[in-house]
């Protein structure tokens, strides 16, 4: 984790989220956002956890994991913190489709294996951000150009960076080896199902949401539907068991994984 060391000793900018302390520029965010210095600690850190799927045993996600196939692939780009945490969501894409790559990140040194794949010419990769800042718009595009990578015999790949909004600003800003690449704004109505985490606006997607939504909108509807699925599964089974309930009853979305596993692509 000595990036972890970089990251905390660095000034933040003024426009980020939270008010630094005057005389060292930098204050911890408070809540829900406060990264993690060493081992990771969470409420309920005591509970005993499944080895496989990391959720409570009480709850265990590992009978709904289904995979699915895709035209498109996902590359998350996580930041160290993020690994760390049980509420994370962006495994959940790699858990369904197997073709995900997720790569560290590292302002001072991308992983080798990322600009490798950055280079290689069977893929066409676009980094899935908000399209809210005037400085970068002769980048932005839309879903007609997944489409139509996909179209010429590309492969299409959502980078999606995992991590607070905070620590995705930061990454998109300070990773020169995103800057030319086409910029993938996710617009839609839908309103984030995550209750594992407060998110500052309902409109925030979780990564795996925003996932299932780029899928869905691409082409990729049958892999769109079982992330969906899967993450209700994950989001229900967790949050039961932050109450210690036990789910009796599996919810639509997990019989409809169960039905999956049991029958095959063919049934859904
Ligand atoms: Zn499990």
């Amino acid at each position: 984790m000595r990036n972890d060391a970089d990251l905390t000793t660095d000034h933040r900018s003024p426009s980020e989220n939270d008010t630094p302390n005057a005389d060292t520029g930098y204050q911890p965010a408070a809540g829900e956002s406060d990264p993690p210095r060493r081992e990771f600690k969470a409420r309920g850190s005591f509970v005993e956890r499944c080895d496989g799927c990391r959720l409570p045993v009480l709850n265990c996600l590992c009978p709904y994991r289904v995979m699915a196939t895709s035209d498109a692939q996902v590359w998350l780009l996580t930041h160290p913190y993020e690994h760390n945490k049980p509420t994370n969501t962006g495994r959940l894409i790699a858990d369904v489709l197997p073709q995900t790559q997720t790569f560290t990140w590292y302002r001072t040194a991308p992983e080798a294996r990322l600009l490798a794949l950055l280079a290689d010419r069977r893929y066409v990769p676009f980094v899935v951000f908000p399209d809210d800042q005037p400085d970068y718009q002769h980048r932005v595009v839309d879903e007609r150009a997944v489409i139509g990578a996909k179209q010429d015999g590309f492969i299409p790949v959502f980078i999606l960076i995992d991590g607070t909004w905070r620590q995705a600003r930061r990454i998109f800003r300070k990773s020169p080896y995103l800057e030319d690449l086409p910029v993938l704004p996710l617009h839609t109505d839908r309103l984030t199902r995550y209750r594992l985490r407060k998110p500052a606006s309902a409109s925030h997607l979780c990564t795996a949401e925003v996932a299932a939504e780029l899928l869905r909108k691409t082409g990729d509807a049958d892999a769109a539907n079982v992330l969906d699925d899967y993450f209700d599964a994950f989001n229900e089974s967790y949050a039961a068991s932050r109450f210690y309930h036990k789910i009796e009853k599996p919810n639509a979305a997990m019989q409809r994984l169960l039905d999956r596993r049991a029958f095959g692509a063919s049934y859904a």
